[in-house]
């Protein structure tokens, strides 16, 4: 077992330790990163049910499914599929380059980088840390992470769980909130992945920058879903709930508003609250409802609300209350006639609170999206294979959804990733795979 990292003191020490460990032995082979990746699958289902209780409490409450379905087996299936496909990742690709008059032969090798920083969020405390960490590790780095302070039984328990599983050069974890952040970003890692907010992102751009700290950021920003005129609005309406919803609305690629048609918005509507009540038949008070996470975000959420009412929109709050409600509950709201102006569409919601606004023509509705910043996802319901390559042409989002929300984060295969202010970089697939790789050509002269 290791001894608990919390002081900001430890944090060179610690790097140091491990960097020393890497560069002491050669770059480990297939089969040490399947054993390193298999030990943590392992820790991962020995701690299932303490994480399902740590989450629950750090919440106050959270919907099961979410905890184990989307959280756990999600890192277990990403193990999966990253031990899969490792030896094709890991293998050199051969080039055919131009070689003048030289003869020889030339591939490019992928390589570990070294020693990976790893900084996560609250709200998929569990994934958002040990995607990466297994992404790491199966591009033969060593990993230190950074969990969240809000959710702090979990991050002690991810904690507890690696510190058993691996020796501290080979994996560590330090626990602290934004001032050990801050020192944790300023460490001259050889690769730092961050998720969270766009405005710390900026910070940890600017601290890493002094060792030219290569990053990945998972950033957020608001992600728009477009219903086509047109497009069966009972099915767009329940996957943009589902996606709206999952979490209690915390979750970075949750649609951040809808754009329908302005004929169709009450039919929209009248479809949404009927998803709502399929989706949470006993209320949001019941427990297959998450709460949100602490007062502050709750009352933040809440403020975000009074303002739009407060400046003229209409709020919708739908599904049942009890008569006492659990702890930091909200019921799935809609806010309808918002404008641009409102803070409900200037920040990121992270809430089941969704802005519907309304469009004449499809054209309006692409220049809405596009006059603001480049977002993380975005969902379009349309009508015609036609219509969805004219949408994917006219707009740059990190991902993209089509007659659906939030599926693909699941897509092990696939580059997951923001644009501009939503990202940089990308983890899933080959792609992940790479950013923590090194990939150096070579050229070997013939003989
Ligand atoms: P956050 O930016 O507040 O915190 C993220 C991490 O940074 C935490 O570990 C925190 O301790 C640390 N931190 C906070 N302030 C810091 C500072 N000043 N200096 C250094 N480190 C600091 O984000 P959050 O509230 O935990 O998470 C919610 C945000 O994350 C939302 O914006 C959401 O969209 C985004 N997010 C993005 C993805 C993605 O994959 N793109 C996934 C989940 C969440």
């Amino acid at each position: 077992m290791q001894d608990t990292l919390n002081s900001h003191q430890d944090l060179p020490a610690l790097l140091a330790a491990q960097r020393h460990a890497f560069v002491a032995e050669p770059a480990p082979s297939l089969g040490q990163r399947k054993v390193r990746l298999a030990t943590l699958r392992k820790a991962v289902l020995a701690y299932r049910a303490r994480f399902q209780a740590a989450i629950s409490a750090d919440f106050s409450h959270r919907s099961a499914f979410e905890t184990d379905i989307m959280e756990l087996m999600g890192v277990v299936q990403a193990i999966d599929y990253l031990s899969k496909k490792l030896r094709r990742f890991m293998k050199p690709q051969r080039r055919h380059v131009g070689l003048y008059y030289q003869s020889g032969k030339a591939y490019v090798s992928y390589q570990p980088l070294g020693v990976v920083g790893i900084m996560a969020p609250w709200n998929y405390p569990l994934s958002l840390t040990l995607i990466p960490l297994a992404t790491a590790l199966a591009a033969g780095n060593r990993a230190m992470v950074k969990p969240s302070e809000l959710t702090p039984r979990t991050s002690a328990l991810l904690q507890e769980m690696l510190a058993a599983s691996f020796p501290k050069e080979e994996v560590a974890v330090v626990l602290g909130g934004p001032e050990l952040g801050a020192d944790f970003s300023r460490l001259p890692f050889d690769h730092l992945f961050f998720t969270g907010s766009t405005a710390v992102g900026r910070k940890i751009m600017q601290s890493a920058s002094d060792n030219l700290v290569p990053l990945t950021l998972e950033l957020g920003g608001k992600s728009p879903a477009l219903v086509a005129p047109g497009y069966a609005k009972a099915e767009a309406a329940a996957h943009i709930a589902y996606g709206k919803l999952a979490n209690g609305g915390q979750t970075c690629v949750a649609p951040d508003y809808a754009l329908v048609h302005e004929d169709e918005r009450d039919a929209f509507i009248a479809h949404y609250q009927q998803a709502v009540a399929r989706l949470y038949p006993k209320g949001p008070d019941s427990d297959d409802y998450t709460a949100i996470v602490n007062q502050r975000h709750f009352d933040r959420l809440n403020s975000l609300i009074d303002d739009a009412r407060r400046q003229g929109a209409e709020v919708l709050t739908l599904g049942n209350r009890a008569a006492k409600p659990r702890d930091r509950t909200l019921a799935p709201t809609l806010i309808l006639g918002a404008t641009a102006q409102m803070a409900v569409m200037q920040e990121e919601i992270f809430g089941p609170v969704l802005p519907v606004l309304t469009y004449r023509t499809l054209e309006e509705a692409i220049d809405f999206i596009n006059a603001r910043p480049r977002p993380l996802a975005l969902y379009y319901f349309g009508a015609t294979d036609q219509q969805c390559a004219a949408v994917l042409a006219r707009t740059t989002s990190g991902n993209v959804g089509i007659n659906n929300t939030l599926l693909h984060v699941v897509q092990d295969d696939l580059p997951f990733g923001g644009v501009g202010p939503s990202g940089m970089g990308a983890y899933h697939g080959i792609e992940g795979f790479r950013a923590m790789s090194h990939g150096k050509g070579v050229f070997i002269q013939g003989r």
